[in-house]
């Protein structure tokens, strides 16, 4: 059963193969057994999965299922949920439990998914490894010794390990594209707006979006339906219909112009990864696309301009977590101000103090004008660097990121070395464009992720530009040899 997609589960829960009271524990069970060896939750929900899959099968006998009512589901540890956990990967909310749900959980709910748990993930969704998180690090099913990618790393390795059929991730600078790189599986960063932030703990506001992280562009297609759509509690989410993402996927690819960034394919880019990229676009031009090289001149500007953005955002986002309201608090404070200071002190980690320190000094009197001004300057040229590549191709490709998974450990030392794992995926971020990252290849035993960037709102193209080449090859088929 845990080798089956999404479209396949519903199916085969349709056809009355397996109830979702099996399926729901087949996957609890391969948690319990085999997540030792990944870290890839956090909490494990399962008496209540175990309760939803009886309730899902009786709507199922009474004739009122909907199409997922009993297929599970992780979620990212981002996602608020009342009743269950909602830690973030921080000491801050290691005994969080939320008096809200979030939109985006909220969505599965209604739609009858089984929640499984809740998966780990860097702290506060800062970092590009998942070994910033309180809950230790998560290591990838396909090398335990490597790293799954971050901050969606749980999800990511989940999904890879088949310890779900698919999980939520969050996307601020790459969170979603680069496990899902790393770890062999699909996912997709929507538009800027497209899903709502109502619940989703904030990293940086303006950047953040939610997506599914999946084996298949087609299961993408599926849970992207159930988490898109307007939402009045998120006023950054925009009012615009949700078509159907699955109706367009079977459509030819005749004609699609695709556009190579050079600076994507530029120094600090492992030419094996380039090559396996390479030979995915190969198959794209037997599909009837035609290729050209295209320039995204400012790239180079996005790094830095991201780690200012963030990071100030960040660091008024953070401001709530104080020791009073809710969340971590020290032990038998002096004062108030001892109050603040040892519950902040205590309550995060190291990367998550250097993102605070970094945005408050960015955003200081004196310094606003120098870094924040100039950084939101650098985000519009970014942005219009996009509009204008967009008008000549339908859609841009490049590796997701520049190396395959790396050692766990190899780049906790040095954090600009980390920050680069996110070359290219950050400026999509920065312009609010929708992305999406799919298997494409292997070096050395371990997947490498092909990138595509679509233009605001072509989700859809998007999926059918990633479910065409899951049609012509498998290798979003490929597991990791050491699975049970
Ligand atoms: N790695 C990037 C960071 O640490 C992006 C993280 C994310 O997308 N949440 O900021």
């Amino acid at each position: 059963m845990h080798e089956l997609t999404i479209a396949e589960l519903v199916q085969g829960l349709a056809d009355k193969k397996f109830s979702s009271v099996e399926l729901t524990q087949h996957y609890i069970s391969r948690i319990n057994q085999l997540d030792k060896k990944y870290n890839s939750f956090i909490t494990v929900n399962e008496d209540e999965a175990l309760n939803q899959a009886k309730q899902a099968d009786q709507l199922r006998a009474n004739g009122q299922a909907n199409q997922f009512a009993g297929i599970p589901v992780a979620h990212k540890d981002i996602f608020c949920t009342k009743g269950i956990k909602t830690t973030c990967g921080s000491k801050m909310l290691a005994n969080f439990v939320a008096p809200y749900e979030s939109t985006v959980t909220e969505k599965f709910s209604q739609a009858n998914f089984i929640t499984l748990g809740k998966t780990n993930m860097d702290e506060f969704a800062m970092g590009s490894s998942n070994e910033t998180s309180h809950f230790g690090s998560v290591c990838n099913p396909w090398d335990t010794k490597r790293v799954p990618g971050g901050s969606s790393g749980g999800s990511a390795a989940a999904v890879a390990a088949q310890l779900t059929p698919a999980a939520t991730g969050t996307d601020t600078g790459g969170s979603i594209r680069q496990p899902a790189a790393l770890c062999g599986i699909t996912g997709i960063k929507p538009t800027y707006g497209r899903v709502s932030r109502w619940g989703m703990i904030a990293f940086a506001s303006s950047l953040d979006q939610a997506g599914p992280m999946t084996r298949t562009a087609e299961d993408a297609a599926l849970l992207l339906n159930v988490m898109s759509g307007f939402d009045c509690k998120d006023s950054t989410c925009v009012d615009q219909p949700v078509p159907d993402y699955t109706e367009s996927l079977n459509q030819p690819l005749t004609g699609l112009r695709i556009g190579l960034p050079k600076e994507y394919f530029s120094a600090g880019i492992d030419s094996n990864v380039s090559k396996a990229i390479h030979a995915a676009l190969d198959v794209y031009r037997q599909l009837g696309a035609t290729i050209k090289e295209v320039s995204l001149p400012h790239t180079a500007l996005s790094l830095p301009a991201y780690y200012v953005i963030a990071p100030a955002e960040a660091s008024s986002n953070l401001s709530r977590f104080d020791g009073v309201r809710y969340g971590y608090r020290c032990e038998t404070p002096e004062n108030l101000e001892d109050l603040y200071k040892r519950s902040r002190g205590e309550g995060f980690g190291a990367e998550v103090k250097r993102r605070i320190l970094v945005g408050t000094y960015a955003l200081s009197a004196g310094y606003y004008d120098a870094y924040y001004i100039k950084a939101q300057k650098i985000r519009r040229l970014v942005k219009q660097d996009f509009t204008d590549v967009f008008n000549e191709v339908d859609v841009i490709m490049s590796p997701t990121a520049p190396t395959t998974a790396f050692n766990l450990g190899e780049k906790m030392d040095d954090p600009v070395a980390m920050y680069a794992s996110d070359i290219n995926t950050i400026a999509v971020n920065l312009a609010g464009l929708p992305a999406m990252s799919i298997p494409a290849g292997l070096v050395d035993g371990l997947p490498v992720g092909l990138q595509m960037i679509g233009n605001y709102f072509a989700e859809a193209k998007l999926l059918q530009v990633a479910h065409q080449f899951q049609q012509a090859t498998d290798w979003h088929r490929q597991r990791p040899t050491a699975l049970d």
